[in-house]
């Protein structure tokens, strides 16, 4: 949500309309984000896994344009402060030097960040399109959320797994 446009919240449906203006902002700047974070990324597997979550990111863009169209709007977003400040964080990371694999559990670190935030945000947007009846959104923003788990899922698989258990030896 930006920090300097004030809001108008007069109906459930405003509000649903905020989260989802704030997803679809969000779900844009993580396209943006993760081919850097592929890069920088050196496990085979966590590069792999960045990459099906960058298909499936395109994805949830599409799956937002879905839900304004069925509520009769444009897709707008509204700056995500908040994914802004977690993106930059993961820049950060992505501008660390040292060893390769602690820098990939840094980026694991980062994303898990980026995953937790949608997951939240999902959740509620979705819960928000039950509570008024829509349908068609709340199967879409369904869909998004069981994929933002399971990419969570597979990060930490992969922090457990591979990188955090290399790093440490
Ligand atoms: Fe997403
Ligand atoms: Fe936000
Ligand atoms: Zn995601």
């Amino acid at each position: 949500m930006g920090i300097f446009t004030s809001i108008e919240l007069n109906t459930m449906e405003d509000l649903f309309v905020t989260q989802i203006e704030d997803l679809y902002d969000a779900e844009k700047r993580i396209v943006e984000a993760l081919p850097k974070m592929v890069e920088g990324a050196t496990s085979q597997e966590l590069r792999q896994a960045l990459n099906q979550h960058l298909d499936q990111t395109r994805n949830h863009v599409i799956r937002l344009e879905q839900v304004f169209a069925g509520l009769g709007r444009d897709a707008k977003g509204e700056t995500c402060e908040a994914m802004k400040g977690l993106l930059k964080e993961g820049e950060e990371m992505l501008d660390a030097k040292g060893d390769p694999e602690v820098k990939d559990a840094a980026l694991i670190a980062a994303a898990q960040r980026v995953e937790h935030y949608e997951i939240s945000g999902y959740g509620t947007a979705r819960t928000l399109a039950e509570h008024l009846n829509l349908n068609q959104a709340a199967s879409l923003l369904q869909a998004t959320l069981d994929e933002e788990k399971e990419a969570d899922e597979k990060l930490t698989e992969i922090a457990e797994s591979e990188v955090n258990l290399r790093a440490t030896q």
